[in-house]
């Protein structure tokens, strides 16, 4: 079937009163964006639908790349039929014999907005009812749960139906719930904590720490494939690289082995918050997930948290790691997250790390290094780029995976 149009739904944007129309210029900034790369494409932002006129392009095509917009409830492949009944009906027939194979059920669900024509709600239904009884007499109506739906819409400028609606994304438009950092680590959680942050509507930046020559370019390359992966929700990501050696060897040699992981985190975190300051977030998001490790215990999250008052939002925090493990094969991070790089935490983790670390004693071990210079030297020494979903990445995932086997 040559489609149309696709036509959006919108996801919970509908319930925002007030900002409904903020929300709805952000998800057509981001739909736009995420098809640009289809230039015949007219995309038309309406109050309760946006429709994205096909002109001729692929309409499956277009329907991938709309799968990863954050703020659609659902969408629908639809063909535009001028105001005649008999052009409708045979729409109607081609469309039901290609989505509803025989003894389907079905219903017909119309929506009007055209007020001037001829059939009102109802009577569209019982005429394409009447229609499709004699023209499929092997499907049955059902009004609940029915394997198809046909939907029609009456509009001004024509007719519009469709029978295959497709979930979509869910979530808030990126851009709408303002900036965030994420930590991102090469690990499992915290690309999944990235997927989430995004789905709420936050713009992301990563922050990543590093400590060459202890860990590899490699590990580096990782964790910008890994926001390579996440870049197709949003077009791309700010990427900070945060160089962490001389903090970490200074912890090592100043501080009990303890309390080495407690004090680097806390590092980890007045760096996070500096670089959230300077980019204009507002919140910092991690893949921490309660008792996991040494560091995620309650304990530890006190001791690590007591140097910030800015919001940590931690979207795996409740998450067994089961269910953290199948949303990473979901968003396709994990293949790359398990690729043996040691990161900087590895290399420089204590062989017995305090699960229950104390406040006191972590600030007062802290004390005698040189936070201030340590911070300010580290911030001296970022690195920023920007990362997109593009071929040169997905290039370099083929030869991380050849190199390993
Ligand atoms: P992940 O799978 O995300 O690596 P993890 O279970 O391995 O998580 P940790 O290594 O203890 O847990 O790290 C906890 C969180 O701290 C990570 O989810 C991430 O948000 C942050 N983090 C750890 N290492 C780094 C790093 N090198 N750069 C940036 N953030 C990091
Ligand atoms: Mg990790």
């Amino acid at each position: 079937m040559q489609y149309s149009e696709i036509m959006v739904r919108y996801g919970e944007l509908s319930t925002k009163g007030k900002n409904r129309n903020a929300f709805i210029g952000r998800l057509t900034g981001n739909v736009t964006k995420a098809l640009h790369e289809f230039p015949q494409l007219t995309i038309r932002p309406k109050r309760d639908r946006l429709h994205i006129e096909l002109n001729g392009e692929d309409s499956d095509a277009v329907m991938a790349r709309l799968r990863l917009v954050f703020g659609i409830q659902n969408f629908s492949a639809s063909v535009a039929v001028p105001k005649d009944m008999a052009q409708v009906h045979d729409v109607a027939l081609q469309l039901m014999n290609e989505t509803a194979p025989q003894g389907s059920s079905y219903k017909v669900a119309t929506h009007r907005s055209d007020h001037t024509f001829e059939l009102d709600t109802n009577g569209m239904n019982l005429n394409l009812g009447d229609f499709l009884t004699e023209a499929r007499p092997d499907l049955v109506v059902k009004m609940k749960h029915p394997d198809v739906t046909l939907r029609v819409e009456v509009r001004r400028e024509a007719i519009y139906l469709s029978t295959l609606t497709e979930l979509g994304a869910g979530g808030l438009p990126v851009g709408t719930a303002g900036k965030g950092v994420l930590m991102l680590s090469g690990g499992i959680d915290s690309p999944v904590a990235g997927y989430y942050a995004l789905k709420r509507g936050v713009d992301i930046e990563m922050v990543h720490f590093f400590s060459p020559p202890y860990t590899s370019q490699n590990a580096l390359a990782k964790a910008k494939q890994l926001t390579a992966k996440l870049a197709p929700y949003v077009g791309s990501i700010h990427f900070i690289e945060v160089p962490f050696t001389e903090i970490q060897e200074t912890v090592k040699a100043g501080v009990p082995e303890g309390y080495l992981m407690t004090i680097q985190r806390r590092f980890m975190l007045r760096l996070t918050e500096a670089i959230a300051k300077q980019r204009g977030a507002l919140a910092i998001f991690n893949g921490e997930s309660v008792g996991q490790v040494a560091s995620q215990t309650l304990e530890s999250m006190v001791a690590i948290n007591d140097v910030t008052t800015m919001p940590i939002i931690r979207p795996v925090a409740t998450m067994d790691k089961n269910e953290i493990i199948k949303v990473a094969e979901d968003i396709d991070t994990f293949d790359l997250s398990i690729m043996p790089f040691e990161d900087c935490c590895t290399i420089f983790a204590p062989p017995r790390p305090k699960t229950k670390p104390n406040l006191d004693k972590t600030r007062y071990y802290e004390s005698k290094l040189d936070v201030t210079g340590l911070v300010e030297r580290a911030l001296a020494g970022i690195k920023q780029s920007d990362i997109r979903a593009s071929d040169e990445f997905m290039n370099q995932e083929q030869d991380l995976i050849a190199e390993l086997l």
